[in-house]
């Protein structure tokens, strides 16, 4: 390091020049490098964590797409079950370039080594999913989740690395990207990166970056997702300028493991388990009479929590479910749901073919994001053009939000999500990057200022440890944005948050060495976390509505002629949030008359499953 021991001047840099790069080795991110590497663009990625231990690789039940392998099936059909899932707040042209893709993008995966389970005829085996039926939403329950026994996530991002490595792409491991580079009118030319493990500063010039860097699931106290789900890319995008979106949404998975978090996935009940209350009756018969324990996420878990409030909890303090696989065949189980079977030992003690197991709606999947279009170009929005194209920059993945997911995300429609919009963008920047172009070096300004924020951390030294106010977040987020919201426990959380946010500057890190210090890691994510959470929670006081997973007690039905709009969060400095709304796109990319779905079919109406 250079002789100055603090300050933004006292360190130097490592420079360097690519095409394009990717922020994040997980599904997404993996699949983005590899398409963007095949393009013949010069790719780079950059991920925190070795490529396959992002969340990716814990995903177990599968991905879904419309082969047909198992019985009927089309691509409408998984367009309805999307739109419909998405409780009519999803980008209509978004969803039907997921849905018409998936299959393609499913045999894709297939071709570059992915090992799928298989049929008896050896064709690519699917299983049953929430929300996922035949004939337009009318039923019995479509097999259209392609899975690789419950490790479907594993399978993926081993075999997408491996393809990324082959074609060349370069990886930069165990570097955590703190900040983009942006020129003053707004176009972002790269990325500083810090290399965890010698210390060293790295400042990647690029005519496009790709922000893949997964959700913010750990801004909750309880959830699903890996440790390293801290929504940095959101934290970057906010602090770039640009806006997230539909942050309020915020999905709860029915079966986390009481007490760890730990998922089950939702093909356990796909293949056959059930939930029970404390009287022993399936109680989402009585709530979902057609889908059942295979209605969407969101339902599942309000009517889980209903019956817990109800004091028809399980356990010492009625305070959890019982999710059955007892009745299965042990071959089955052991071949089809292997993991959770291991999971369900370890974090519950619970052998599955004889107890069932004790489950808690767990917060999993944030369906907001940096907004984008369906090419995964990051939006920022003007009055007068919602959809105006932020340059240089795009968003794939759980960060991102195209928004195919809206309201409520389906269960497998993420996994499928990740290589779609991953190849789209691979396939829009072979387009739009100027391989001949030179690359633009590093505004001295904007390093400056990302340098400045830094360094400041790296010094702080107030009175708060990062792990004590980062419990505070967790806990406040956990209380007042939850499964059921009332204006007074938004109103509450937003003062929280607020609070929490302002006393960001009495941080404290311990540790001011550059090499491995994993306190500042936690310094850093804790402030993007915080970017995440206070989007989530205002925007979710300002939404007077119940629509998908933002279920407000107050106001329990869905108000479609003042709020089928998406939400916009800037998100200031000083924490001060401003919220915006640009309109659903409503209109499918295929007219009817050319095969394509009709606008009646998903037009919105009342949601029961
Ligand atoms: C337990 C679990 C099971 C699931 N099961 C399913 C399923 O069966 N089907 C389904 O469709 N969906 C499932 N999901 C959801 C789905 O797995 C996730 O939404 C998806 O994997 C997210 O992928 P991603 O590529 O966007 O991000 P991730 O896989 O989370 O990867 C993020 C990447 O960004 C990098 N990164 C982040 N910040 C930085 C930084 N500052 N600097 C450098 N790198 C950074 C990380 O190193 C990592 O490589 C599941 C989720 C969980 C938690």
């Amino acid at each position: 390091m250079a002789s100055k021991t603090s300050g933004a001047s006292a360190y130097t840099f490592v420079d360097h020049k690519f095409d394009v790069v990717v922020v994040g080795a997980g599904g997404a991110g993996l699949r983005a490098t590899l398409g963007m590497a095949e393009q013949g663009l010069k790719t780079a990625c950059i991920t925190k964590v070795f490529p396959t231990r992002s969340h990716t690789v814990a995903a177990q039940g599968g991905i879904a797409a419309s082969l047909q392998n198992m019985g009927p099936d089309s691509w409408q059909w998984h367009m309805y079950d999307t739109v419909k899932g998405s409780d009519w707040l999803g980008d209509v042209d978004a969803m039907e370039y997921l849905v018409r893709e998936a299959p393609a993008a499913v045999y894709e995966l297939e071709h570059y080594g992915v090992p799928f389970s298989r049929t008896e005829e050896g064709k690519i085996y699917q299983r049953p999913f929430g929300g996922h039926m035949m004939n337009y939403g009318d039923g019995p329950p479509v097999q259209r989740t392609c899975a690789a026994a419950d490790r479907t996530g594993h399978a993926i991002l081993h075999t997408l690395y491996g393809q990324s490595l082959k074609n060349n792409a370069q990886f930069f491991i165990e570097y955590f990207a703190l900040d983009l580079i942006m020129e003053p009118d707004g176009t972002c030319t790269g990325v500083v990166a810090w290399n965890l493990d010698d210390g060293t500063i790295h400042r990647f010039s690029a005519k496009m970056v790709v922000l893949a860097t997964g959700g913010y699931g750990r801004a909750y106290f309880s959830a699903t997702s890996a440790h390293t789900c801290t929504g940095d890319g959101g934290g970057m995008a906010s602090r770039a300028g640009l806006p997230l979106q539909d942050m309020e949404f915020v999905q709860f998975h029915p079966t986390g493991i009481y007490g760890s978090g730990c998922l089950i996935t939702e093909g356990a009940r796909g293949e056959g388990g059930y939930l029970v209350n404390a009287e022993g009756e399936r109680f989402m018969e009585r709530y979902a009479p057609s889908a059942k324990d295979l209605a969407s996420r969101d339902v599942v878990s309000r009517c889980m929590t209903l019956e817990i409030r109800d004091g028809r909890g399980v356990g010492k303090n009625k305070d959890h479910i019982f999710l059955h696989l007892d009745h299965l065949d042990p071959a089955v189980l052991h071949e089809r749901l292997p993991g959770i079977s291991e999971s369900a030992k370890i974090f519950a003690g619970v052998d599955v073919t004889r107890e069932p197991i004790p489950v808690l709606p767990t917060v999993h999947y944030n369906m907001g994001g940096i907004p984008t279009n369906y090419w995964g170009e990051v939006l920022n929005p003007t009055a007068g053009n919602p959809d105006r194209v932020s340059p240089g920059l795009m968003a794939v993945g759980e960060a991102g939000c195209a928004s195919v997911h809206g309201a409520n995300r389906l269960g497998s429609n993420s996994l499928i999500d990740l290589v779609v919009f991953g190849r789209a963008a691979a396939i829009r920047a072979g387009e739009v990057v100027d391989r001949n172009a030179p690359i633009q070096a590093p505004n001295a300004a904007s390093v400056e200022k990302i340098m400045d924020r830094f360094d400041r951390l790296r010094h702080a030294n107030g009175g708060t440890p990062t792990a004590v106010l980062r419990e505070k977040m967790q806990r406040a987020m956990q209380d007042d944005a939850a499964v059921f919201r009332t204006q007074e426990s938004l109103e509450q959380g937003c003062k929280r948050i607020s609070q929490i946010w302002g006393e960001m500057k009495d941080i404290k890190v311990f540790d001011r060495s550059m090499i491995w210090n994993s306190d500042l890691v936690e310094t850093l994510e804790l402030e993007n976390l915080m970017s995440n959470a206070i989007a989530t929670v205002y925007g979710a006081e300002a939404r007077k509505e119940s629509r998908g997973a933002h279920a407000r007690e107050d106001f329990s039905a869905r108000d479609d002629a003042n709020w089928r709009k998406h939400t916009l969060a800037n998100v200031a400095e000083n924490g001060e949030v401003t919220l915006t709304y640009r309109p659903v796109h409503t209109e499918p990319l295929l007219k009817e008359e050319d095969g394509g779905i009709s606008l009646a079919k998903i037009a919105p109406k009342a949601r029961v499953y």
